[in-house]
């Protein structure tokens, strides 16, 4: 009988005891975004957790619910330490429901970020769908920052209906060469695109054989992102993906956040798509 066992990734250098302890920061801004989603931006009440880079994420402990892991939707280079965070559950809304004032603990950084250096003059193609707009928003900000740096920007952005688009204010004044927005469902009074995300990739500006797509969203989109910019030409490891499974220690411990041979709170969340699809496309038990 044939067997066949996941092998875990080689380990890299154990996580410091420093960073698998929260630290408290207090809430310093809060504002809605959405009917369920709000962004907390936090100050650190005493030492500050080490640099995060886009991509990379914090868990973050609700006193007295418990605590999950969220990526950083802003940095302190560029507006201050932020977390986006959606109420689907006890934690989440949890979070949502902080007040100016209250602390929170955090810990981290933990894992892998986009890493926008390696798309050094070429051109850049955000997806985005949903609250995956949050954990690339500083990777957008980088961009739109340093164009010289970078070909063409695309940011594509869906969401399930108006209601639920994330920085609508901000998203406008983005200087990209195209940004495309996009609902599932719409009522009257939306003049915007309806229609599946990968859609916009018509109107996107770039040369797939000189291009670096960053995505996030639910699986299925990205699933289908990814297969599309495949399709056009773009090679399947200038696609980084970001990954999320349930997550408890985020030090590549517990195995709660395994798939195949990755642990993504240590190899993740954010994957080339050559790693990530041939993953996705075995069925987990
Ligand atoms: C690396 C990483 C970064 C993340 N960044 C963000 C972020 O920036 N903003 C944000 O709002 N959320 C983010 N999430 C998802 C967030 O961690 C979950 O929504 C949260 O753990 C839910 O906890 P809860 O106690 O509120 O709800 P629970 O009661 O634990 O879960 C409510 C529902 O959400 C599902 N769920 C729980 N955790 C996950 C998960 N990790 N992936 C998919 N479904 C899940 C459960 O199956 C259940 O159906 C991230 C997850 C990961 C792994």
């Amino acid at each position: 009988m044939n067997t066949v066992v996941a092998q875990a990734a080689p380990a890299p250098p154990a996580v410091p005891t420093e960073r698998r302890l929260p630290v408290p920061y207090r809430v310093v801004a809060r504002w809605r975004e959405t009917p369920d989603t709000v962004t907390l931006r936090l100050d650190p009440v005493d030492a500050a957790l080490a640099a995060f880079t886009p991509g990379q994420f914090a868990m973050v402990h609700c006193f007295g619910r418990g605590e999950i892991p969220l990526s950083v939707s802003s940095l302190p280079t560029t507006g201050g330490l932020a977390h986006t965070v959606r109420a689907v559950g006890a934690v989440s809304a949890g979070l949502c429901a902080t007040r100016v004032g209250d602390v929170l603990g955090l810990r981290g950084p933990y894992g892998t970020g986009w890493e926008l250096e390696r798309a050094l003059g070429q051109d850049v193609v955000v997806v985005t769908g949903g609250i995956g707009l949050a954990p690339l928003r500083p990777l957008i900000r980088d961009a739109a920052a340093e164009p010289r740096r970078y070909g063409r920007l695309n940011v594509l952005i869906g969401a399930r209906t108006p209601e639920d688009l994330l920085a609508k204010y901000e998203t406008r004044r983005w200087p990209t060469t195209y940004t495309g927005v996009t609902v599932d469902r719409a009522r009257s009074g939306w003049h915007g695109e309806v229609g599946l995300v990968t859609g916009l990739l018509d109107r996107a500006r770039f040369t797939p054989a000189h291009c670096r797509a960053f995505v996030c969203g639910p699986e299925p989109m990205i699933r289908a992102t990814a297969r599309d910019l495949t399709h056009r030409g773009v090679a399947a490891d200038h696609i980084r993906v970001s990954l999320e499974r349930n997550m408890r220690c985020a030090t590549g411990t517990c195995g709660h956040c395994q798939l195949g041979p990755l642990l993504l709170c240590r190899d993740g969340p954010v994957v080339d798509w050559s790693r990530a699809a041939p993953l996705l496309s075995t069925r987990e038990l």
